[in-house]
């Protein structure tokens, strides 16, 4: 870093000490970005975030349709069974980066009171249309919320997209009710995947996702806020192996090779038997990494959910 010009944290305005990787060049944008450590914030970082995000996340940013959407549905099905998400005194729930409502339709159609943030208002409408039942605001008239909240606070794979993740997760500490519970699912920094793809892994993109956290960077943020872990989970194995799908696709795409890697990606008969092909010998390579991932608890993602104390 001795020749670099000094760079700082988006955040805590900190001179970054250590690169992790770098630069990586965002693939619709050809935009480069670093990752750094901030010392001051104690996790990782996206530089530099740009001014207006919103230009990096296309139509098609999780925008499932077919056969994707019906597959991704049964997926954070079982996540809901599996975290108990159904549990709870308190039937409120605020889920922070909501996309398309897979999980707010399960706690819908188990009673709880829906409440949908997104950041875009055109995405807002959209959403709106077709989930009468569930409440949708932008995040930043969620961000002047007077009104103490309880019950829980999800955010699913949504806190690494948070431009100023201090300011806001003090704001959650100070609208949330003693025991109101905060659920998060991340990326995991300290993955093998990390290991094994470097730039190419397919979550640390940049520049969505801004912040990196491994499970003690994250429990020790948590806790300053006033938020107690209670528990913490590692093992998503679909999540691990569409993240190991993805990186290769990713690498592959760096590289000018634009191929259908996943069968619910592909177009076309040709596609879809190429696809089959390709992700089972990918599912064969997968499966030491997978037991790897499980033995050393370096999956790809990390579940925490914690409660308001104090
Ligand atoms: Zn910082």
């Amino acid at each position: 870093m001795k020749n670099e010009k000094k760079i700082r944290c988006n955040e805590c305005k900190k001179i970054f000490k250590k690169k992790l990787y770098g630069p990586i060049t965002e693939l619709n944008t050809k935009k480069k970005f670093n990752i750094y450590y901030c010392s001051f914030c104690k996790f990782y970082k996206t530089h530099k975030v740009p001014k207006k995000l919103d230009l990096f996340y296309p139509n098609t940013y999780r925008n499932f349709k077919g056969l994707k959407e019906l597959v991704l549905k049964f997926l954070y099905l079982l996540n809901f069974v599996r975290l108990n998400f159904n549990k709870g005194d308190v039937k409120k729930i605020y889920e922070i980066g909501c996309g398309p409502c897979f999980f707010l339709d399960q706690f819908n159609q188990k009673g709880w009171k829906c409440t949908g943030v997104e950041r875009n208002k055109q995405y807002i409408k959209k959403l709106s249309k077709y989930n009468k039942k569930i409440n949708f605001i932008t995040i930043d008239k969620f961000m002047k919320t007077k009104k103490k909240i309880e019950g829980k606070i999800l955010m699913w794979h949504s806190l690494e997209h948070i431009e100023k993740p201090h300011k806001f997760l003090n704001y959650l500490s100070k609208i949330s009710k003693i025991n109101t519970e905060l659920m998060f699912a991340v990326p995991n920094i300290n993955s093998y995947q990390l290991k094994l793809f470097g730039k190419y892994w397919i979550h640390l993109d940049p520049p969505r996702h801004i912040n990196h956290f491994n499970i003690k960077t994250l429990k020790i943020f948590l806790e300053k806020k006033s938020f107690k872990v209670i528990k913490n989970q590692n093992f998503f194995p679909a999540l691990d192996f569409m993240g190991f799908v993805g990186s290769i696709t990713c690498y592959l795409n760096t590289k000018g090779l634009k191929m259908p890697v996943t069968v619910i990606n592909s177009k076309g008969l040709f596609d879809m038997i190429f696809s089959i092909v390709f992700t089972t010998a990918i599912g064969i390579v997968y499966i030491p990494f997978f037991f790897y991932g499980i033995i050393s608890k370096s999956n790809s993602s990390i579940f925490l959910k914690a409660k308001k104390v104090k």
